[in-house]
């Protein structure tokens, strides 16, 4: 079956509105996106061929600021996932309070066929068809997954010389050379080891007395393995799609993550040390921490019941199904939400936009102390209404993002 995670979103969406008494009536403009767009991008090769993409901008809500939220390409990409993922930009914007909404891009391609130039091109076009609805103060994209700080410098480049000006607020998580701010490369990571701290802190728990296993090495695997390694977790088990590596005694990240730089797989990776095991063993990896950082929809039933870990600590978008979060509830594993988890990559974005604004240069070591700020007093909040609404920490999360967006509705009017 194929597991649709736009019903997903709305599900639990629908169960925190019910535990958190939330009323119906402006609870229901949130549930839809405000705005959906459908492009066709046709792309010269460099065989000289041409190809037609899909690609999809929505815009989920705009209420509490710009929309806001990262583009993704990738071979199965559709309108409901990119309509999930703008729902769960708009939650995660709200729960860690910062003055933006929700939206979501995404391109149908498997950018490992494609040259530099190729992506290149099909970048610039799907700028180019999006212009009208992107802006610094209307709607900000910045990367995701298989999108990086290269991507954005060529949706900024398109996007300012359509404009006639350079418009560096257009995007973020672009390079440091282009605006981008200090930081916004491992935020994400980083912000996946603040929430780690934080649910361990509640058990007593720090960081070296637990081991991690990361499911995904991208932009957010790496920077997470790298944060966990230097903080003292013992790291046993990465994996990428080609396959895992596991050491019990912990992996050599500084070697794997200089090795993944070149984007070779990590199945060919050899230190000696590090025991091979198919992509599937992760689930089965005796951990303290599991950490889902590559797709949706990768904890189901199935591997819910397999996993031999605590906690989990969504660093990806919506991995966990609504059947795998009854099986890790059941089997009493503590799980720290996405809308939370992984919030540090668009709290560093804010960041970066402020800069922009302000025309400003941040220090990273201001950006890692503000990015934990603002996660901890969020964390916080999530709490008290966890205790308040005797509920898990996701409906906690999304009942306290659901009240911020619900009464901007309620206070704000419908109009005409
Ligand atoms: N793509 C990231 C996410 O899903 C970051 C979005 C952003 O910085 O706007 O949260």
């Amino acid at each position: 079956m194929n597991y649709n995670p736009y019903v997903n979103v709305q599900n639990v969406m629908e169960e925190a509105r019910k535990t958190g008494g939330i009323d119906r009536r402006f609870f229901d403009v949130i549930k839809h996106p405000q705005r959906e767009t459908k492009v066709y991008l046709p792309v010269e090769m460099d065989d000289g061929e041409v190809r037609v993409f899909e690609g999809w901008r929505v815009q989920h809500s705009n209420i509490r600021g710009p929309f806001k939220g990262g583009i993704r390409f990738h071979q199965d990409c559709d309108l409901d996932e990119i309509r999930a993922l703008s729902v769960w930009m708009s939650l995660k914007c709200a729960v860690v309070d910062i003055p933006f909404g929700g939206a979501k891009g995404g391109v149908r391609v498997n950018p490992s066929e494609l040259s530099r130039r190729e992506l290149e091109r099909l970048t610039r076009r799907y700028t180019f068809a999006i212009e009208p609805l992107i802006g610094p103060d209307k709607d900000i994209p910045a990367p995701d997954v298989n999108t990086d700080a290269q991507t954005m410098a060529w949706v900024l480049d398109t996007y300012s010389m359509l404009n006639g000006r350079p418009c560096p607020g257009v995007v973020t998580g672009k390079p440091v050379e282009l605006r981008g701010s200090r930081g916004r490369a491992s935020a994400t990571g980083k912000g996946v080891v603040i929430s780690t701290k934080l649910i361990l802190a509640r058990s007593g728990l720090k960081l070296p007395d637990v081991s991690v296993t990361i499911q995904g090495f991208g932009n957010v695997g790496r920077y997470a393995a790298k944060a966990f390694h230097e903080q003292g977790a013992k790291v046993v088990a990465v994996s990428d799609i080609s396959g895992v590596l596991y050491d019990a005694d912990g992996l050599d990240i500084p070697s794997i993550s200089e090795f993944a730089k070149t984007k070779a797989p990590l199945s060919t990776f050899n230190d000696g040390h590090a025991e091979h095991l198919s992509v599937g063993d992760i689930f089965a990896v005796p951990c303290d921490v599991f950490v889902p950082a590559a797709l949706e929809n990768q904890i189901d039933e199935t591997t819910a019941a397999v996993l031999k870990c605590s906690y989990v600590i969504e660093a990806a978008n919506g991995p966990t199904t609504e059947a795998g979060d009854r099986i890790l509830a059941e089997r009493g594993i503590q799980l720290v939400p996405d809308i939370f988890a992984n919030s540090g990559g668009v709290i560093v974005s804010y960041f970066e936009w402020v800069q922009n604004i302000q025309e400003l240069t941040w220090e990273r070591d201001r950006v890692t102390d503000m990015l934990d700020d603002i996660m901890s007093r969020a964390f916080g909040e999530v709490l008290e209404e966890m205790a308040r609404s005797s509920c898990s920490l996701r409906i906690a999360a999304y009942i306290v993002a659901l009240k911020k967006l619900v009464y901007a509705e309620e206070i704000k009017g419908i109009f005409p």
